[in-house]
Formats: C-alpha cells, sequence, structure tokens
C-alpha cells in the first residue's frame, strides 16, 4: 500500500513560509492546531480533542502543502493517503485500508518518538462521499464508516493524538455524517490565492533562481489572474526552461511572459470541450 508517499521527513521540512497568500487558511489552521498544542489545558477542561480538519478548494491551491507545514508545526509524522486508495472491488478491503492507515500513525509516531501524527487524505469526497448514492454504495459505506470509527475512538487519554487533515473540492458531495461535531468540525478554505498571494508565490518560486534585475513580480501576479499556486510553480519552472533554451544567465521578463502564455495554452488543451 502506497500511503505512506509523504513520509516524515518530506512533511517536516514544509514550513508554512514556504507557502505563499492564504494567510485566512494560515491563521485558521493555526489557531486549530495550538488548540492539539495545548493538550493539557484542554483534558483539564474536559474539551474534546481535535480530530478532524478539512481543506477546502480547488487543485493546486497549497492544501498538501498546509497539511505538511502543520507536521512540521505540532512536530508530528506525515502520513499521506488519498481517497482513491480506499476504493476497491472487494468488500472490506477499503475499511480494512482505513484501519492499517491509523495502525501505521501510531506505529510510525512510536517509532519516531512523537506524540502527534497527522494523517493527510487528499480528495477525501472519494471515500467520504454520500452514503447510498453509489452503484456499490455497500463498499463505499464500509470504508466511510470504518474512518468515522476511528474518529470516534479517539480520546484525550490517547497515548498518540492522531489529527486527520482531510482536504477536498467537493465539500457538497461529502457524506454529512463526517462533518459532524467531533469529527471534521473544522473546515478551512483554501482558495486560488488574489493578487497579493500570487506575487508571495512567485517570490518564494523564483528565490533559488537567477531572475534579472528588472523582473517585476507585482506586474506579473497582475498578468496571472486565477493561476493557482501550482500554475504559479510551474510558471517560474517554465521561465527557467526558456531562459536556458535562450542560452541567457538570467530570466528575463520575455522569458516570464512566454511562460505565462505557455501554462495558459497547457490550461486550454487539457481541459474538455465542456468545461
Ligand atoms: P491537489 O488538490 O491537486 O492535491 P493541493 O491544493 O494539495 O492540490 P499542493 O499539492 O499543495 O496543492 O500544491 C502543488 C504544488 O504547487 C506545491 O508543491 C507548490 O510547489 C505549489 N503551490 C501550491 N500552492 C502554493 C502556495 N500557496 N505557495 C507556494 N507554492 C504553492
Amino acid at each position: 500500500l502506497i500511503f505512506s508517499q509523504g513520509n516524515e521527513s518530506q512533511g517536516s521540512e514544509i514550513d508554512f513560509s514556504d507557502i505563499g497568500g492564504q494567510d485566512t487558511a494560515k491563521n485558521e489552521l493555526l489557531e486549530a492546531l495550538d488548540f492539539v498544542k495545548n493538550k493539557k489545558e484542554i483534558q483539564k477542561l474536559g474539551i474534546r480533542p481535535l480530530k478532524g480538519i478539512m481543506l477546502s478548494g480547488p487543485p493546486g491551491t497549497g492544501k498538501t502543502l498546509l497539511a505538511k507545514a502543520a507536521a512540521n508545526y505540532i512536530d508530528s509524522v506525515f502520513l499521506a493517503a488519498s481517497g482513491s486508495e480506499f476504493v476497491e472491488m472487494y468488500a472490506g478491503v477499503g475499511a480494512k485500508r482505513v484501519r492499517n492507515l491509523f495502525k501505521e500513525a501510531r506505529k510510525k509516531a512510536e517509532e519516531n518518538n512523537k506524540n502527534n501524527a497527522i494523517i493527510f487524505i487528499d480528495e477525501i469526497e472519494v471515500l467520504a462521499g454520500k452514503r447510498g448514492q453509489n452503484s456499490s454504495h455497500l463498499e463505499y459505506d464500509q470504508t466511510l464508516n470504518q474512518l468515522l470509527v476511528e474518529l470516534d475512538g479517539m480520546s484525550n487519554n490517547d497515548e498518540i493524538n492522531i489529527l486527520v487533515i482531510g482536504a477536498t473540492n467537493r465539500m457538497d458531495i461529502l457524506d454529512s455524517a463526517l462533518l459532524r461535531p467531533g469529527r471534521f468540525d473544522r473546515i478551512v478554505k483554501v482558495d486560488l490565492p488574489d493578487k497579493e498571494g500570487r506575487k508571495e508565490i512567485l517570490t518564494i518560486h523564483t528565490r533559488n533562481k537567477p531572475v534579472a534585475a528588472d523582473v517585476d513580480l507585482t506586474q506579473l501576479a497582475k498578468e496571472t489572474f486565477r493561476f493557482s499556486g501550482a500554475q504559479l510553480e510551474n510558471l517560474a519552472n517554465e521561465a527557467a526552461i526558456m531562459a536556458m533554451r535562450d542560452k541567457n544567465d538570467e530570466i528575463t521578463t520575455t522569458n516570464f511572459k512566454d511562460a505565462i502564455d505557455k501554462v495558459m495554452m497547457g490550461e486550454k488543451l487539457n481541459r474538455k470541450p465542456n468545461d
């Protein structure tokens, strides 16, 4: 099974300062994480532990980065999985995978002498869509039920705290049982970056690149309306490739402009006719 692809060393390298824009999402996430950090106070007051945080927003906006930065912030091991890894033809296999994922998280935390583990589940709607709406609904139901069982089973007395961070672009199809208090009761919206956010993201992804002195990142941020973080990262990379083709030592404004066109064109080619 592939769920440890995002291993803890990768997880711990990402810092909140590596994430451009997303100020609201960062603040909301930090507030929730401080809650996890202050476990003793929470126990004293009898407040139930925070078990799940849902990151909601379009692809490529930094949800995975946020989850990794969270793992770093609360000094936790990091396990990543995708909702599609739990979908199997055979009944019970998905549920077993969910169980194993939580087991693996506890084991990994123990091995690394950590009190916390973060389980990140991307595309969580694939395993946690509304029950009874799929043709093979029985299997989905079992998988989702197992996730609920794991969440409900966690308590303040656990030696190892597990925090599940889900990511989805389809809040509308999530089963409402998942969003009930005591489960994923924090929802953090992660939107496409605004102009300031785009400038920050471009700054992050050009900081190790030789950018010509006259390149104006503020202007480039203006010209990349509706670009996601992933597209901006791609733009910085394409611009560098174009500089190499031109045999430039530095990445010029023209390279950046051509790269904007290329990324936009790529998007058009990838789009289905009805989008
Ligand atoms: P998906 O839903 O497709 O999994 P995601 O929201 O999890 O997307 P990430 O995997 O975090 O997106 O982002 C992909 C890549 O895009 C990152 O590795 C990073 O290079 C870049 N990126 C995305 N958002 C940001 C951001 N806010 N700041 C800096 N880089 C970003």
